[in-house]
């Protein structure tokens, strides 16, 4: 079976703290049968970051960390964090690696995509009738707003007063629309543009900038929503939804308020893109209390080895080859701790990555059984 030609492709593995280093050798698992099945040839480097670089090197993004970073195809992220560190200064902290990892790396957009996995739809805390086919995008704005404007804090007559602020240019809005017109092309067409344009003036360039948009992409069927609406349509119906395109902030309350609704943190994968290398991450932290416990869920890790696969690299029928054997792993009752249910077989995060691993190597060789071309 082949996608077609070898491709040749160098990778960044950053392990991590905690869980980090488990579901990260379960994302390189994936890569490496990967590559082994349809004869490609993907080199891995691994990395410090986070707590373990500032262990190693006295800091948590080591000038060689980013460096490689930039110049590689592709960069897999586990978790940073823990107590260990958590008397650090904020600046010098495992976290502040991550952020300054993703500056570094120029990524101005985070894509966290949640579907339903069937097997595991009695999990989501939404009753049935309202979770339907549920498989949408949040197309997250990485490298504005909110989150970089200006700030400040004053006292005055003993009064304590901070600010923050929401603020983002045409070129800044028109770069991350321009992909999420993209990727809605690439699924059902529909894109849902959320903003706050009834109050906020930053969010009244946006619509604008996003409605003219539209001209450029006009197989795409465009729809605003109020940020506030939105969230309670998430919880309402959610399957309404194919990509919806958010501001920084907004795309940070929004992301986590639908990862919710599969059920557990450790099934969500994430991918960021720039104008370098793109970076892929599952949307958990390290868990510390999971640590030396292998009941950490792989899945989220194993998506976001799929999305490298399929978005950093085009091999869709690889990606499609992985999740395939992952929902069988699944629909055979397999199960991680976070995701137990009655009469499931529950196994440690390595022994699910192991039976996944099998599974895949029996879909290749039963590829016709399964409907796969030869
Ligand atoms: P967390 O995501 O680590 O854990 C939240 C809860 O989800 C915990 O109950 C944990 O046991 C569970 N959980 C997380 N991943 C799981 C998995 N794969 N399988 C099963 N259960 C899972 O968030 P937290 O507790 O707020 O933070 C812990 C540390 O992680 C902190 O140091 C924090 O700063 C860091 N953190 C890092 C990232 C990142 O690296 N991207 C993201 C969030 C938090």
């Amino acid at each position: 079976m082949s996608s077609g030609m070898t491709m040749k492709k160098k990778i960044v593995l950053l392990p991590g703290d905690g869980i980090g280093p488990e579901v990260t050798r379960a994302a390189a698992t994936v890569l490496r049968e990967t590559a082994h099945e349809f004869n490609h040839e993907f080199e891995f480097v691994e990395l410090p970051l986070g707590g373990a670089a500032i262990d190693a090197a006295g800091t948590p993004l080591p000038p060689e960390t980013l460096e490689v970073c930039r110049k590689v195809d592709a960069v897999f992220l586990g978790a940073v964090g823990g107590p260990k560190w958590d008397a650090l200064p904020v600046g010098k902290r495992p976290e502040s690696g991550l952020l300054g990892l993703r500056k570094g790396m120029e990524l101005f957009v985070n894509v966290r995509p949640v579907k339903l996995i069937e097997p595991l739809r009695g999990l989501s805390p939404l009753k049935q009738e309202r979770l339907g086919d549920l498989d949408l995008e949040i197309v997250r704005e990485l490298s504005g707003g909110m989150y970089f404007g200006e700030r400040g804090n004053v006292a005055e007559n003993g009064v304590e007063r901070a600010w923050d602020t929401e603020s983002y240019s045409t070129p800044e809005i028109e770069r991350i629309a321009a992909f999420a017109y993209r990727r809605a092309e690439s699924r059902t067409r529909r894109l849902c543009s959320v903003d706050k344009a009834n109050v906020l003036t930053s969010s009244q360039l946006w619509r604008r900038t996003v409605t003219a948009m539209n001209a450029v992409y006009p197989s795409v069927k465009l729809e605003h929503m109020y940020v506030d609406n939105a969230a309670m349509q998430l919880t309402l119906k959610p399957s309404q939804f194919d990509v919806m395109l958010c501001s920084n902030m907004f795309g940070d309350i929004l992301s986590d308020a639908a990862a919710a609704l599969v059920g557990s943190i450790g099934l969500i994968p994430s991918a960021s893109f720039g104008d370098r290398a793109p970076l892929f991450e599952p949307i958990h932290g390290s868990a510390p209390s999971l640590v030396g416990t292998d009941s950490a869920n792989p899945i989220g890790s194993i998506l976001s080895a799929t999305m490298m696969l399929r978005d950093a690299f085009g091999l869709s029928l690889e990606a499609d080859w992985v999740e395939q054997s992952l929902t069988r792993v699944l629909s055979a009752g397999y199960r991680t701790p976070d995701i137990a249910e009655p009469k499931a077989r529950v196994v440690g995060g390595s022994v699910f990555t192991e039976i996944l691993r099998e599974e895949m190597q029996r879909t290749f060789e039963h590829a016709e059984r399964y409907g796969w071309g030869v």
